[in-house]
């Protein structure tokens, strides 16, 4: 049975790959037996997070579609294919709706909903060529419920488009051997949420939202992603895997 969830031979690129998440993400792939790329927009972190776990690092800004093609370009020519694409880059903006700067909003979109189209796009196309690929998207618990008590109405938007835009992409390209799915933590303990964790009120809220009482680490979220890019989900496309210690049941 282990061996379904084996990914030797494959190579993997993963945005947003310097830390956080993404950075766990990348040690479960690489445990998983699969080459490894970090892609991301800092290449003074990405380089340190690549050096010190012994995998790649290639720079790309996923607001940039030219910049993410070649960030795929070059894990094609190192590896010869690109097999598994984790988009995972994103950030946050908390500031009311009614006042939210258009530039603001914009960031947000660009990062988090535009970033993965752009991401999927110059996966999808190299997939496609290939027959073979496993996409997975971060979306988030926010792309299901508006989460309190802070604002960020162009995040939850943002990740609900990024959930439904891995529906319509898996139903395009399913016939064609590339599967499509996303992954939605809940609360993590990352810089993202550095901020929240450190306002007493903020936290309270997340935990007491929480079932499970508590945030997760990274390293929580990263098997989700191995099972979506292996074998072991062969059957799945356009599914989203919430892992979010039940945030959503309530
Ligand atoms: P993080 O801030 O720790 O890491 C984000 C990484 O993305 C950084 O390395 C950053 O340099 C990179 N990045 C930012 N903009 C980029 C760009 N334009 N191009 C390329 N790389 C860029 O955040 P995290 O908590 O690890 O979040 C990772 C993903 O998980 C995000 O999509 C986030 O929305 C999602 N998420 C996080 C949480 C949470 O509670 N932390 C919950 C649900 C979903």
């Amino acid at each position: 049975m282990t061996d379904l969830f084996a990914l030797n031979g494959r190579n993997a690129i993963v945005t947003g790959g310097a830390q956080g998440i993404g950075e766990a993400i990348v040690l479960g792939l690489r445990d998983a037996g699969a080459r490894v790329f970090i892609c991301d927009v800092n290449p003074d972190t990405g380089r340190a997070s690549a050096e010190r776990h012994g995998v790649e690092f290639v720079t790309a800004d996923v607001t940039d579609p030219d910049s993410v093609d070649a960030a795929f370009e070059h894990v094609v020519s190192a590896g010869g294919s690109v097999d598994v694409a984790v988009n995972n880059a994103g950030i946050v903006h908390n500031h009311p709706s009614e006042d939210l700067d258009p530039a603001d909003w914009r960031r947000v979109m660009s990062v988090n909903l535009d970033g993965v189209f752009y991401s999927c796009r110059a996966a999808g196309k190299r997939m496609l060529a290939q027959g073979s690929g496993s996409i997975i998207n971060t979306g988030s618990m926010s792309g299901h419920i508006s989460n309190r008590p802070q604002p960020q109405s162009a995040y939850n938007a943002a990740k609900a488009g990024v959930i439904h835009l891995t529906k319509s992409l898996a139903g395009e390209w399913a016939a064609r051997g590339v599967r499509v799915n996303s992954v939605s933590p809940g609360y993590v303990g990352t810089e993202l949420t550095k901020r929240g964790l450190s306002n007493e009120e903020w936290r309270r809220s997340w935990i007491d939202g929480t079932p499970m009482n508590r945030v997760a680490e990274p390293g929580e979220i990263a098997p989700a992603v191995v099972f979506l890019a292996s074998d072991a989900s062969s059957y799945c496309t356009g599914t989203d895997l919430v892992v979010d210690g039940g945030y959503t049941v309530w």
